[in-house]
């Protein structure tokens, strides 16, 4: 369906997912604040513009993948933003991959939908937004692995789904507007307090006279089995090729957990929903990373229990 695509925000994420648009062969345009990662695409020739507005004008999708939401607020609705210039738009669909809360994402799909097309190509009568943030980190992202989690109008996921799956290896359509935002803290909010739940048990049975491998061991063919303990364990040693066996270096950083946690915290908050495990996961990682940790991997949780030397 499309073949301009403007990238706004090539970070440790943005990039990788930029580069796999570019092996795919659609045309790209990018734009970052950061000079430097500008100059490396234009030296790769690839065009680059100097704000988000002059990226709208040449692409007919424009994925933003930035750090929170009043980055995206500032690249959709600031000066020279996407939707500069009221209502006439170039891009028939704007894509947001950054982990933001769900209220954002409606707000923006609101002022998507209210503004013109330029060329209604489609059938589509006004411009369409979706929000698609991702899971799978760095990695994923490298090999166009990611999961998408899609909310907004279901013709503008199909329209966008080979899109999507050159950088990933799935789109899952949650809902309307705000349901990707709302599934990717609901996901992250699970897997902090999986970590937490695997942390505290692989602890305390070390403090109670058994290994963390042997722990682990009946953890994984046991009810306690989750992904914290079979593929992502926290205990140095247990697992070979995982962040706790390479001092937390690498994997996904203790600060955007806390992050995540925040956005589900206030989500939580607004809608009135009990969320007891989402305020201590909060309070958790946020001594976490005052103490120094918040760039290492979130599974750097473990020494919040046990100080000893792990397995
Ligand atoms: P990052 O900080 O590495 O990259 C963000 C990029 O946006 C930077 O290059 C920055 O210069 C640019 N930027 C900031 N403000 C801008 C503006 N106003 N206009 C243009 N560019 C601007 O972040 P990341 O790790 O790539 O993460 C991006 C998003 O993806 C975040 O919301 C994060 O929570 C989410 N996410 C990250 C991971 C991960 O493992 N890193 C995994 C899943 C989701």
């Amino acid at each position: 369906h499309f073949e301009s695509v403007g990238f706004i925000g090539l970070g440790n994420m943005g990039s990788r997912m930029a580069n796999n648009l570019l092996k795919a062969g659609y045309k790209v345009t990018v734009h970052d604040v950061n000079c430097n990662v500008m100059k490396m695409y234009s030296d790769m020739g690839v065009s680059t513009k100097q704000t988000p507005f002059e990226v709208a004008e040449a692409s007919e999708v424009v994925i933003t993948m930035l750090p929170s939401s009043s980055h995206v607020l500032e690249v959709y609705n600031g000066p020279n933003g996407l939707l500069h210039g009221g209502s006439l738009l170039t891009p028939r669909l704007l894509i947001d991959s950054s982990t933001i809360d769900p209220q954002t994402s409606r707000k923006l799909s609101v002022s998507v939908s209210n503004c013109t097309l330029k060329d209604t190509k489609d059938n589509w009568e006004s411009p369409l937004m979706l929000d698609a943030p991702v899971s799978g980190g760095v990695v994923a992202a490298e090999a166009g692995t990611l999961t998408f989690m899609v909310g907004g109008s279901e013709d503008a996921y199909l329209a966008a789904k080979s899109l999507l799956l050159s950088m990933g290896k799935n789109a899952i359509f949650c809902g309307g507007p705000g349901t990707g935002s709302a599934a990717k803290i609901c996901n992250n909010l699970a897997v902090a307090v999986s970590m937490l739940g695997v942390s505290e048990a692989l602890a305390l049975g070390q403090s109670l006279g058994i290994t963390a491998s042997t722990l682990t061991k009946i953890f994984n063919c046991s009810s306690a089995r989750c992904w914290s303990s079979d593929s992502y364990n926290p205990v140095p040693g247990v697992m070979p090729g995982v962040p706790s066996s390479r001092n937390y270096s690498g994997g996904f950083a203790s600060k955007l957990m806390a992050k995540d946690l925040n956005l589900a915290a206030a989500s939580a908050e607004e809608v009135g929903v009990k969320s007891p495990l989402t305020f201590l996961a909060q309070n958790i990682y946020a001594e976490i990373c005052e103490n120094g940790h918040e760039s290492e991997d979130f599974s750097c949780v473990f020494h919040h229990y046990y100080s000893g030397k792990g397995e």
